[in-house]
């Protein structure tokens, strides 16, 4: 029988080099990506963001790697939407608050722009 040398590095070590492991971990989006405008789309009145709630809390986001970033925002019991357009500069503008009997509406309002029903 002939004897077995195992060679210094053993088998099952060769794997494709760093660099284009990263760039598929970057490239591997969580978020959600807002859907192209479609026709008929609504149109939000978007206002100037200001500072109404000592906390707010996001509740779901379209992906940061967009341009226009759609935010569900949480602040006790009212919810809006607050859109991030770093297309130009940083805009930061939020949908109306309304009443907490009409969240649902703000929840559907966000599925819309995720839809590109609405922008
Ligand atoms: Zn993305």
């Amino acid at each position: 029988m002939m004897p077995v040398t195992r060679a210094a590095k053993g088998p099952g070590k060769r794997r494709s080099p760093g660099p284009p492991d990263v760039l598929e971990l970057i490239a591997a989006c969580v978020g959600i990506h807002a859907a192209p405008q479609q026709p008929g789309c609504e149109e939000i009145a978007w206002l100037k963001s200001r500072p109404r709630a000592a906390s707010v809390r996001v509740r779901r986001h379209t992906c940061d790697c967009q341009p226009v970033v759609y935010e569900l925002c949480q602040a006790g019991g009212l919810m809006f939407v607050r859109r991030y357009d770093r297309s130009n500069g940083v805009l930061i503008e939020e949908s109306e608050w309304p009443g907490p009997m009409r969240s649902q509406l703000v929840r559907q309002m966000s599925w819309r722009l995720s839809l590109g029903w609405a922008r």
